[in-house]
């Protein structure tokens, strides 16, 4: 039974503020402990439900976060950036599971520093006509793998978006949201508990199913337009409207490469205070 864990910080416990994610910052240090422990409680769940192999992918900004030395031994971590699957690179060497860990709520909704991919740049992203989260979206790459989703966690509205894109995961919310940048946080105690509670049982749903590829289609809006005019010379996206661009994919696989293709090119275009 091979797991993984896709672990992004924003929604780890007790994360609310910019610099409790920003490396280099005093905060960032001290939510780098919180955040492996969430993972850590993670690992323990999984193979007290039956996992043999855990492997451990940092999605969050760099993908610098998560400290090795204090990881669970029994887990193996991909840590660091330039991956062509990114948040999921992984999700399609044959595994029975994953986790999202410390996810959050899509850009352009309320949830405690809510975003898709971009922190700011990106006012909302569909999937399929649908306003997509990072975790809808790696649920859809995940499913075109066979990949079951065994558990999200993050804040009170992260559970109720995974609750739309995959019911049948499981759920820990480690905080309720107050704002974008409050929340009423449980202490990592208590957090850890429901976390490996939730994976042991979440490792129930484990096995690889039959996935298949179909065509996909992503739109995303940026918040200003020289953005979007900047993604659209990339060949097959199209500019829909002064900021939106959009584009189709014959596979989940291919779209996300198509849309980290689309990010990459827009956080190239950003312009100081004016973005
Ligand atoms: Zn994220």
């Amino acid at each position: 039974m091979r797991i993984m864990i896709s672990a992004d910080m924003e929604g780890a416990t007790g994360v609310t503020w910019t610099a409790d994610v920003e490396p280099g910052t005093e905060q960032w240090q001290r939510f780098r402990k919180m955040f492996t422990g969430d993972v850590n409680a993670c690992v323990e769940g999984l193979f007290a439900g039956g996992a043999t192999d855990v492997l451990v992918n940092e999605a969050h900004s760099a993908q610098r976060n998560l400290l090795l030395e204090e990881l669970d031994t029994r887990a193996r971590m991909l840590t660091g950036r330039h991956k062509p699957l990114s948040m999921m690179q992984g999700v399609d060497s044959g595994m029975d599971g994953v986790v999202f860990l410390g996810y959050h709520a899509a850009a352009g909704l309320d949830g405690v520093l809510s975003h898709t991919y971009l922190p700011n740049q990106i006012t909302g992203v569909w999937l399929d006509g649908v306003r997509a989260s990072e975790g809808r979206l790696n649920s859809a790459l995940a499913a075109e793998h066979g990949v079951p989703v065994l558990l999200v966690t993050g804040d009170d509205l992260t559970c109720a978006d995974a609750a739309e894109y995959a019911p049948d995961a499981n759920a820990v919310a480690v905080k309720e949201c107050v704002s974008r940048y409050a929340a009423i946080c449980t202490p990592p105690a208590v957090t850890a508990a429901m976390i490996t509670e939730a994976a042991h049982l979440g490792m129930a749903r484990a096995g690889c199913f039959a996935g298949s590829a179909t065509g996909h289609r992503i739109e995303v809006e940026f918040d200003a337009a020289h953005l979007a005019a900047a993604a659209a010379v990339v060949p097959t996206v199209d500019q829909l409207q002064v900021r939106r661009v959009g584009f189709d994919a014959p596979s989940m696989t291919e779209a996300m490469k198509a849309f980290k293709v689309v990010t990459a090119i827009a956080s190239g275009a950003v312009e100081g205070s004016y973005g």
